[in-house]
């Protein structure tokens, strides 16, 4: 059975509360061409460019599709050898962490004991976190053990980083981290 635009459209204003798709199922209609029909619609005339899903350490290989500067669409890349166009349920919703009317854009700082959050200023935000993290080090700082063996280190602060953070940042992290003497330092993606 052939499915025009118009049977599309009818078929999706019939699923009363539900989706689209929803309707069509119920209508028994085979969905492989209205799905690529959909598919190709909402990615007509958009620029296609490579990427990596940035959640894990494998690394899979994405397609972001742009219409004028905005993304409209992320998949897998068929292309790829090790995920052949899939991607798993983490990565197939990358697209929102682009757009997402939910994430937050805002620091949110809530003092001990306070029951409200509080929007901070970045700029305060990034202070308040370098003061702490001076004022625990220098706390905590051993320069030598016991058997007098020089460690200059602080078991004290943990450096954990993940995916999504790009090369430069892990390589000047690594810098500042080990700089103050922190030996605790982990990565999901395992820099
Ligand atoms: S799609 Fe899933 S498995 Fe692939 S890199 Fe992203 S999070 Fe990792």
């Amino acid at each position: 059975m052939e499915v025009t635009r118009r049977d599309f459209l009818r078929y999706s204003a019939s699923a009363a509360g539900g989706t689209a798709l929803a309707g069509l199922v119920g209508s028994g209609v085979p969905l492989g061409p209205v799905v690529a029909q959909a598919q190709e619609l909402r990615i007509k005339d958009a620029k296609v460019t490579p990427s990596i899903c940035p959640y894990c350490s494998v690394g899979c290989a994405t397609l972001v599709h742009t219409v004028n500067g905005q993304i409209v669409n992320i998949e897998g890349d068929p292309r790829s050898p090790h995920n052949e166009g899939t991607l798993c349920p983490k990565g197939a919703a990358i697209f929102q962490l682009h757009v997402n009317p939910n994430r937050p854009t805002q620091v949110l700082h809530r003092a001990p004991g306070a029951a409200e959050w509080e929007v901070w200023n970045i700029d305060r935000a990034m202070d308040r976190v370098a003061a702490l993290v001076k004022t625990t080090r220098d706390e905590t700082f051993i320069e030598r053990l016991p058997n007098g063996k020089l460690v200059n280190m602080t078991p004290a602060v943990f450096a954990l980083g993940g995916a999504t953070l790009e090369i430069e940042f892990n390589h000047v992290q690594q810098k500042l981290m080990r700089g103050l003497g922190v030996v605790a330092i982990e990565n999901q993606a395992r820099i």
